[in-house]
């Protein structure tokens, strides 16, 4: 890939690196990544991701941004209250770095569309506030043979895995085998999160998925990072591929995707 003399002085920093050089830095504009959920996860990883030269970045999120989601959804700012998440979100990435290119998805994300699409992608960001969207992205990813960069937040906690199913790692269900019941785990709108915890796990995926694209570092593959905030602790915990899981185990039970009714509405 060759580059111009302004993209070698945009990159010049990382282009340095060992393992990136002008051959990573190529690898990264040929990325095409998924990103869903353009929220308190979405927003940091995609601003670090286009501002690294990642060359696609898909957006999903159906929602319009709101003054409550200015705290930590870095992407907007107070004017764009009102507005489509994906359409404000694309605008500040293109001013970030025009060479980037931004795809939308403000439809809804179900069973019926959600292959199609992340089957143009290389790699998928989950940035999603709840579990059936969680669940079918885990789903979907597997079929499609896609790396997973999944993250989590509420109030002071976040968590964060990288899931490749497909090349021996567990899966999602591996470590939750099903949605906990409706009404059991509170959402980040009945229990709060730290904006700024939204930011370390968000940037953390934005990280995984760079070292992903490169081919660099260790994987998060079978490792579960755990992070509190307060106690400003970060705790790892391996995790198992289940051969008993009903999607990527021995014996799998599920064999197409499943809507989970929504427990919470964001
Ligand atoms: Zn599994």
């Amino acid at each position: 890939m060759k580059f111009s003399s302004e993209q070698i002085h945009r990159y010049s920093r990382q282009i340095i690196l060992p393992g990136i050089g002008g051959k990573g830095q190529g690898k990264l504009a040929e990325a095409k990544v998924f990103i869903m959920g353009a929220g308190g996860l979405g927003s940091p990883a995609a601003i670090y991701l286009a501002a690294a030269g990642v060359g696609t970045l898909g957006l999903a999120d159906s929602d319009r941004v709101e003054m409550h989601n200015l705290q930590r959804q870095i992407l907007y700012r107070t004017p764009d209250v009102g507005l489509l998440k994906v359409e404000s979100g694309k605008k500040t990435l293109e001013s970030l770095n025009p060479e980037v290119k931004v795809q939308t998805y403000s439809e809804r994300i179900t069973s019926a569309n959600i292959k199609e699409i992340i089957r143009d992608y290389n790699l998928v960001l989950d940035g999603s506030d709840n579990f059936p969207t969680r669940f079918l992205v885990n789903d979907a990813c597997y079929f499609e043979k896609k790396t997973l960069i999944s993250g989590a937040i509420l109030r002071f906690d976040g968590q964060l895995s990288t899931f490749k199913p497909n090349a021996g790692g567990p899966c999602y269900r591996c470590l939750f085998p099903q949605p906990p019941p409706p009404g059991l785990v509170p959402s980040c709108q009945e229990a709060g999160v730290l904006g700024a915890v939204a930011g370390v796990i968000g940037l953390l995926q934005a990280n995984e998925a760079l070292k992903e694209i490169l081919g660099i570092g260790e994987s998060m593959s079978g490792r579960l990072l755990l992070f509190n905030a307060l106690a400003l602790s970060f705790q790892e915990v391996k995790i198992q591929k289940n051969p008993d899981c009903s999607l990527c185990g021995m014996n799998p039970t599920i064999r197409e995707l499943i809507d989970y009714p929504q427990t919470c509405q964001a």
